[in-house]
């Protein structure tokens, strides 16, 4: 075979795969044969650069622009007329048939809620991808989209066509997301189409493409000869899905009105059940022709209708008002609820956002109160139903002291909220010790919750830092731990204390200092020493970083509690220059176990290639294990691995893999 062939070949393996893993959500090649053919590719892209094309999956990889630029539409992107009744949809179906003296067939689809997109394919080959914008002139996101892998680069025939569908990110990956967020001090974001947004928007595509974003299509302008013999809409559909686009599976071809109203009942309420956020149907008339015919007022089509679901709203009682003291101090309200079902899940707990919020509305604990969840996933208060019982009930007033450590809370300029800032509060050092040893800080594992609680309530620890002045002896002491679990923790903890400058850094836990952050700030000044001594103007010369980020690190290295606890670090032996950031996430999400020797690395050298690559090692094989990587004499752990059937390597194998 030769090269250009063996490419090709690649390709369509690898685009067959992408189709139907993202668009079939049906696996075609496990990640190990997938990861191999990615590398042959790459590899032989490189070797031979005439033969890289843009419809190569390597380009899904992304890369930074310095801004986006505007682009017209050749097709307009109308918008859609609402209705919000069955009666509604009666009086549009009767306007739509009046001409006709017949029913007209109507095709039903979900509205998801994400962002509209117009994507241009020329001989099948995915060109431009622009944002809807205004409907006549959009942005040219095209490598941002060119990361998502349910949007094909190269369709199963050579086509001319426009395709227009609407990206969103599964509630599921929204979630994790989030809590991402939350642990690193990050970007928290409202609503799955929030989050689908701000990843579309990144000047750095590389970002987009660590982000689950996925499509789908909801229509296609077809510009060849040959297509011209579609007739309907749901033609065009099912044409879409055959070129590879990811067509909702719940569409549905209906007779009349009737069937669009009953496919509209039955989704208000089993839409919770779906992993991506929906707000309404979409209905169109089917027949192409009769659309043209009907044409467009100035705004929307005439022939196409978007049904919006109600927002789920319920009432319920509010018992309490719980407060909690997370790790920056900030002191939040809870909402206790008498637990109602709402949206498809039962709620006992919503969001009250803060206590100025509180106030505005007036919410008193003992009020009946509307909860809502929306798009959104977390419930939240909206406002209490008005009752004679209101007036009677006191108001509520925001707690003037820790829930925790009893400390009198203060307001801070500039941030919203109530805090607690006793250094010793044990509330706040739990949430800032969970965070030190949390996945994307110094990624401890065997300290949980209750560990970490139960060593500030017997006054073992006073901050995180103590972890590291503790013995295997000091964890037999707590509730439940044996010889064997206290040995673990100790290992983990001293085995942590080589982990990378970035990590430490996002450890420290300092406002606005997320994950991503910290890996800009440790690549840019290599050692804790140096970012502690970096001035304002140092800081905001480095790309990315901003006056808010600056003047916070300046703020936390000129606090002298902070300066002591660098030094203390240092004591210990903790005092990272190693290389930071991964070079590659390629190895995510893998642990390997190393056995027996290896040919040419050192056990060491190999753990550090994983760990740059972003993978984990582990001393024991389990099910847990990816693969093992096993040299000369590799002894009993090869048995295990066989017996649990994780994927054994050599030392070639996995050196191919990184490479
Ligand atoms: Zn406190």
């Amino acid at each position: 075979m030769d090269i250009l062939e063996r490419i090709e070949y690649l390709k369509t393996e690898i685009n067959k795969s992408n189709y139907e893993y993202y668009v079939n959500e049906n696996p075609y090649l496990t990640d190990f044969e997938y990861d191999n053919l990615f590398s042959e590719l790459k590899e032989l892209e490189e070797k031979y650069p005439m033969f890289k094309t843009s419809d190569s999956p390597t380009q899904r990889v992304g890369s930074v622009s310095e801004k986006f630029f505007s682009h017209t539409h050749k097709y307009r992107l109308y918008s859609l007329d609402n209705t919000h009744n069955e009666e509604e949809l009666i009086k549009w179906y009767e306007r739509v048939c009046k001409d006709y003296n017949k029913e007209l067939e109507l095709v039903c689809e979900l509205k998801i809620d994400g962002l509209a997109i117009a994507l241009t394919y020329e001989n099948g080959l995915f060109k431009i991808g622009v944002t809807r914008g205004d409907g006549v002139t959009g942005e040219n996101i095209t490598t941002n989209l060119k990361t998502i892998k349910a949007i094909p680069l190269k369709l199963f025939e050579s086509k001319n066509l426009e395709v227009r569908g609407e990206i969103y990110m599964p509630k599921t990956s929204f979630e994790k997301l989030n809590q991402e967020a939350i642990n690193t001090g990050g970007k928290v974001f409202a609503n799955p189409r929030n989050a689908a947004s701000g990843s579309l928007r990144q000047l750095d595509s590389t970002i987009t493409a660590k982000r689950d974003l996925s499509m789908f299509t909801y229509t296609g302008i077809f510009e060849d000869e040959s297509d011209q013999n579609i007739k309907t809409h749901y033609e065009g559909m099912m044409k879409l899905k055959n070129l590879g686009f990811k067509v909702n599976p719940h569409i549905r071809l209906v007779k009349n009105i009737q069937g669009a109203i009953d496919f509209c009942k039955e989704w208000e309420t089993k839409r919770f059940e779906l992993d991506y956020a929906t707000d309404g149907v979409v209905i169109k008339v089917n027949d192409l022709n009769i659309q043209k015919d009907l044409g467009f007022t100035a705004r929307a089509p005439k022939w196409a209708t978007a049904f919006k679901f109600p927002p789920e709203v319920v009432s319920t009682k509010l018992l309490d008002i719980e407060t909690n003291t997370g790790k920056t101090g900030i002191v939040t309200p809870v909402a206790i609820l008498e637990p109602v079902e709402l949206a498809g899940s039962t709620v006992s707990r919503a969001s009250l956002h803060n206590f100025d919020e509180i106030k505005r509305l007036d919410i008193r604990i003992g009020d009946n109160v509307l909860i809502m969840k929306a798009a959104e996933i977390i419930p939240k208060v909206i406002k209490y139903v008005e009752s004679e019982d209101h007036e009677k009930l006191e108001k509520y007033m925001p707690p003037q002291t820790c829930p925790s450590c009893g400390w009198k809370l203060t307001s801070k300029k500039d941030l919203v909220g109530l805090f607690c800032t006793n250094p010793n509060c044990e509330s706040l050092m739990c949430a800032k010790t969970e965070f030190w040893v949390s996945k994307n800080a110094m990624d401890i594992d065997n300290i949980g919750p209750n560990i970490i609680q139960q060593l500030y309530e017997k006054n073992m620890i006073s901050s995180p830092i103590d972890l590291y002045r503790l013995l295997p002896q000091d964890f037999m002491m707590l509730d439940l731990v044996k010889e064997k679990s206290a040995s673990n923790m100790y290992v983990a903890i001293q085995e942590s204390k080589t982990r990378p400058l970035n990590r430490l850094i996002t450890a420290l836990g300092i406002t606005h200092v997320g994950k991503e952050t910290a890996e800009i700030l440790a690549n840019h000044f290599g050692s804790l020493d140096k970012l502690a001594s970096a001035n304002m103007d140092e800081l905001m010369n480095i790309d990315s970083i901003g006056s808010i980020i600056a003047v916070s690190v300046v703020k936390f290295f000129s606090n002298s509690k902070n300066i002591k606890m660098i030094e203390e670090l240092k004591e210990l032996g903790i005092n990272p220059t190693s290389i930071v950031a991964p070079k590659s996430n390629k190895l995510e999400g893998k642990t390997f176990v190393l056995t027996g020797t290896l040919e040419t690395l050192s056990r060491d050298e190999a753990s550090d290639i994983i760990k740059q690559n972003g993978g984990k090692t582990s001393s024991s094989v389990s099910k847990k294990t990816s693969y093992v990587l096993a040299g000369a004499n590799p002894g009993s752990k090869i048995d295990k691995a066989q017996n649990l059937g994780v994927i054994i390597l050599t030392e070639k194998e996995f050196l191919e893999m990184i490479n």
